[in-house]
């Protein structure tokens, strides 16, 4: 059964806010300063950019940012990693207030000290960052993942799903975010290829903000889901008992494929194989859940390589 407290962010009132959710500018390795960093991604039809500098907060003061235009507060934190693996990148949101984590403090004071104050704390990249199980496993409190990070794509790791399916089948359900880790300026491979759509109905950082923690958004490099529903379902008969449980249908832009992936049983929804090597695409797929499975998430999957990834939806049984 669907988890309790769950919400469908793709039922949710409101709009798609388009958000770059890690982004650097000259106050750390950036290299444009903080106004060009705004302007920019405005002008190419962003809502919402969060500035994490290495280290420490960017000041935002003095910042003009266009009418509707919602700037957040953070920083990319790097405190060591005590269980074997490398330092974490950890993105840190809506704080104003950071230390630099380099020097004696354990990731767990880290995650406490920024989610203490209100703050989301999200593991960056994990496979370029080489992180397994045992890196995230001791850890509690964070908020999420980022699944994307187009950053990484130059040195050939941009995908962290299998890291968040990990984390996902082992130590409970978070949500994921794709970002670009932008250091170029605008139009520089490192931006404008991995976003994060968020469902507000104000365009406000508290609005942002509290979407992020309850899991309203999705994660995109490309395509777009555009619905999402879950409806009822029996699975057995012809002589087996009878399990009740969910079916779930997605509709999205034309894609090559659609996965539904869980820690249990998954599939894969696609045009005949050979009409979608000749470029066949599919809008539509659906999936019946197994009883017993923790969670189920969608991604997609365009002709151009780029994908899109669902939050896991959480089960009960
Ligand atoms: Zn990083
Ligand atoms: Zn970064």
């Amino acid at each position: 059964m669907l988890a309790p407290g769950w919400r469908n962010p793709f039922k949710a009132p409101g709009a798609w806010r388009k958000a770059n959710l890690h982004a650097h500018t000259t106050h750390s390795d950036g290299r444009v300063d903080l106004q060009t960093r705004v302007n920019e991604y405005a002008a190419a039809g962003w809502d919402v950019l969060a500035i994490t500098d290495h280290h420490a907060i960017t000041d935002l003061k003095g910042l003009q940012a266009p009418p509707g235009f919602v700037v957040l507060p953070g920083a990319e934190l790097h405190p060591g990693n005590p269980f074997g693996g490398d330092r974490y990148h950890l993105v840190c949101l809506n704080v104003e207030q950071a230390r630099d984590a380099r020097t004696a403090a354990h990731p767990q004071e880290v995650i406490d000290e920024v989610t203490g104050r209100g703050g989301l704390v999200y593991f960056a990249h994990p496979y370029w960052c080489k992180h397994k199980l045992r890196d995230f496993e001791p850890l509690s409190g964070y908020t999420g993942v980022e699944v994307y990070n187009h950053g990484c794509r130059d040195a050939g790791r941009p995908d962290s799903g299998a890291q968040w399916d990990d984390l996902l089948a082992q130590s409970g359900v978070c949500p994921g975010i794709a970002t670009d880790d932008c250091h170029g300026p605008g139009g520089a491979s490192d931006t404008y290829g991995g976003w994060t759509w968020i469902r507000t109905e104000e365009r406000s950082r508290e609005a942002a903000i509290e979407a992020l923690r309850g899991g309203m958004n999705y994660s995109s490099s490309g395509p777009e889901i555009l619905a999402l529903e879950i409806e009822d379902a029996v699975l057995g008969g012809n002589g087996k008992p009878q399990v009740a449980t969910h079916r779930i249908t997605v509709r999205t832009s034309p894609v090559r494929e659609i996965f539904f992936v869980s820690d249990v049983s998954g599939s894969c929804c696609e045009p005949d194989p050979e009409a979608a090597r000749g470029g066949a695409t599919i809008a539509e797929g659906s999936f019946v859940v197994r009883p017993g499975c923790r969670y189920v998430r969608v991604e997609i999957l365009d002709h151009a390589g780029r994908k899109a990834w669902s939050n896991p939806i959480p089960f009960a049984w």
